[in-house]
């Protein structure tokens, strides 16, 4: 059994085919995918298919790369958590990579989903891109290891991964590890113990070899437990059944 920590089954490239997307999960026995928020816009969607399928999970919170939405505040976040289907708070995190200028507001943003994590006593689904200082510093700040949660689709090197694990996060590899090129990241997933990593489609994007350039779905995160497999000479059974463990683990409110 294998798991799909992070995807977007709500995103237009992939939504009207749910049938086929549902039917390759059942093939490649990923019994569990979980569908994460990025606006509140697009949220009664996500909710709706964590409502809908009993194994899709959801998540609540605003992605760092929206920048022309309304503020959120921990009561909102609070609310819309409000139930056994939401598993999770994000995703958030800080992203200067996508956008440059005064990003004050990225980092309110990302305070605000880690005090409702807090709050709401449901891990954080952290994204991070050339702003890893500054994830850190606010993350300590911030008290986010009482919330703990998962740096997603990892891209860091692998002292922030250490800093990451210290604080009593998981660290989550997408498709990325099996691009050829990718050759940090193999180093970096291979340092990593199985025990604090989680595998991820982080679908539609970022689809893992054979499948560069198509569009992801959750089916295709046997490829990625295949490489991290590869990398660090460990069965494939084994990958799956950690990582598996570490899901139910981390989003302790799902039922394994
Ligand atoms: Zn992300
Ligand atoms: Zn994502």
């Amino acid at each position: 059994m294998l798991v799909d920590s992070h995807c977007h089954l709500d995103f237009p490239e992939i939504a009207d085919q749910l049938d086929a997307v549902l039917q390759l999960m059942r093939e490649n026995q990923v019994e569990r995918a979980l569908c994460v928020s990025v606006t509140l816009e697009d949220f009664p969607r996500v909710r709706r298919l964590a409502e809908t399928y009993p194994h899709i999970h959801a998540s609540v919170g605003v992605h760092p790369d929206y920048e022309k939405v309304d503020a959120v505040s921990v009561e909102e976040l609070l609310a819309l958590a409000d139930s056994p289907r939401i598993v999770a708070i994000g995703e958030t995190g800080l992203d200067y990579f996508r956008l440059t200028g005064d990003l004050e507001w990225q980092r309110e943003r990302f305070r605000t989903h880690i005090r409702a994590a807090r709050e709401c006593g449901k891990p954080l689904i952290i994204h991070t891109r050339a702003a890893a200082e500054d994830t850190l510093r606010i993350m300590r700040e911030e008290g986010a290891d009482k919330a703990g949660g998962v740096m997603h689709c990892f891209t860091e090197s692998a002292e922030v991964a250490k800093a990451a694990m210290d604080l009593g996060f998981y660290i989550s590899f997408s498709g990325i590890v099996t691009f050829k090129n990718a050759r940090d990241i193999k180093a970096v997933a291979t340092a990593v113990p199985l025990e604090n990593m989680l595998v991820e489609t982080d679908s539609p994007y970022l689809a893992p070899v054979p499948y560069r350039g198509r569009t992801n779905q959750p089916g295709y995160v046997k490829h990625v437990a295949e490489e991290i497999g590869r990398l660090k000479g460990v069965p494939f059974d084994q990958v799956c059944s950690i990582t598996t463990k570490n899901f139910f683990n981390l989003f302790n409110s799902i039922k394994g």
